[in-house]
């Protein structure tokens, strides 16, 4: 019960806690951790993922710099949350060492950088 509710706090309000906060607290929770059927079991990986870079993809190409904090926050959540343990591996990585940019470029490089993990086509940023 304290765990659901120290979740509904993190997840629900991210907006107004600094990133750093929500990782340490959430990453306290144990639910997403191996052992419990969050990747693989019944995860659609291409689905999850097509749609998540469609959204990601849409929310920079319409972003403001005025959201850049919450943009951050949203990739530092993601790195938590996401539901594949491998993938949020490659955010945590990847946002550890390249500052996030809510920008289209920032995203096709990241998006370009899974793709090359991937064994999948590079895209072209700049089309
Ligand atoms: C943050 C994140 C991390 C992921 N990490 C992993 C992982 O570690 N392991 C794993 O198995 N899967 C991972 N995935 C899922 C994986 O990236 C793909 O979504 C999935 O394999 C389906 O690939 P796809 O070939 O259908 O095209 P997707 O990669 O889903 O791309 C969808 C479409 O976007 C376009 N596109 C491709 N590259 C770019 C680009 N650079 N910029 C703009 N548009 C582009 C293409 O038109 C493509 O058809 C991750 C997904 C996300 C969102």
């Amino acid at each position: 019960m304290q765990k659901f509710i120290l979740y509904i706090i993190l997840v629900q309000m991210p907006w107004r806690l600094d990133a750093n906060i929500i990782n340490n607290n959430i990453n306290k929770i144990n639910f997403l951790e191996e052992g419990t059927c969050n990747c693989g079991c019944d995860l659609d990986r291409e689905k999850v993922g097509t749609s998540a870079w469609y959204l990601l993809h849409e929310i920079v190409k319409h972003g403001d710099d005025e959201y850049e904090h919450a943009f951050r926050t949203l990739m530092h959540t993601l790195s938590v949350l996401y539901p594949c343990k491998e993938c949020r591996a490659h955010i945590k990585e990847y946002i550890g060492t390249h500052r996030v940019e809510m920008s289209e470029q920032w995203m096709c490089d990241f998006h370009n950088d899974v793709n090359v993990r991937l064994g999948k086509p590079i895209f072209n940023c700049t089309i």
